[in-house]
């Protein structure tokens, strides 16, 4: 038997401080409600809470601010750690120990930013592009993807 559709509980956004404290949190950047979360990667296809798309409809594309967000980020959290590193151990630096220190933060940074990086990326856009209710009618959550 098919489920009715929920309506979401309102359309518009909380201030912009607000949202971008939710997604910091890993919550909805709208709603502030939890579980939006398949996996650390992946965020379900809409809120449980208050049904708005993370998937706004577009190509794969959409992702691409995200990912360079969390890039960036991540590398300048790496780079500034290192250079704490050097600045406090100086002048007697152990650098094969600052080298492969870099090393293991460039590659884990990224990883344990992505999800902080897309949810911000989710609290961003709404506020250039504020969500529709017609946008949610389009793309309705497919079953068991909530
Ligand atoms: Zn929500």
């Amino acid at each position: 038997m098919p489920q009715p559709m929920r309506l979401p509980i309102e359309w518009s956004l909380p201030s912009p401080p607000k949202m971008i404290v939710r997604a910091v949190h890993l919550r909805c950047p709208r709603c502030g409600g939890s579980g939006i979360w398949r996996s650390w990667f992946k965020t379900k296809h809409a809120c449980p809470t208050c049904d708005l798309v993370f998937e706004r409809g577009e190509s794969e594309d959409y992702w691409l601010g995200a990912y360079m967000f969390n890039l960036v980020a991540a590398e300048l959290v790496s780079v500034g750690i290192a250079v704490i590193v050097i600045i406090v151990l100086w002048p007697n630096v152990p650098w094969n120990l600052v080298w492969g220190l870099s090393v293991i933060l460039a590659i884990l940074m990224p990883v344990l930013f992505l999800p902080f990086a897309r949810n911000l990326w989710l609290a961003f856009d709404p506020m250039f592009r504020p969500p529709h209710p017609d946008h949610a009618a389009q793309d309705r959550v497919p079953p068991g993807s909530h």
